[in-house]
């Protein structure tokens, strides 16, 4: 996956498509992801003890990863690259202007 929690991205296919926001959270073994404000949809939940309130609740649901693209600071949503630092260590980098992700 060369999503990562905190990443901006932005959606490209689906009921949400052109809007952006941050992943909350990595389902690499589905390929999915799980994106602030994105893909929403409105539960009914009683009311339980644990719960003190029930009504409508809005939760983030899982998509496929695929469906997005990775937003860069500078040039906007971009594909991604990877680098090795001299050290070895891999790093992601935007395909467009080379920058660090
Ligand atoms: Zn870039």
């Amino acid at each position: 996956m060369k999503i990562r929690k905190g990443d901006k991205i932005k959606v490209l296919a689906g009921k949400d498509k052109g809007r952006e926001g941050v992943v909350s959270r990595v389902i690499p073994k589905e390929g999915r992801i799980i994106v602030d404000r994105i893909n929403v949809a409105r539960k009914h939940q009683k009311p339980t003890n644990q719960t003190s309130q029930g009504g409508i609740i809005d939760k983030d649901m899982p998509f496929s990863a695929s469906n997005v693209q990775i937003v860069c600071a500078k040039c906007g949503p971009t594909r991604v690259g990877y680098k090795f630092s001299d050290a070895g260590v891999k790093s992601r980098v935007c395909k467009k202007c080379g920058g660090d992700l």
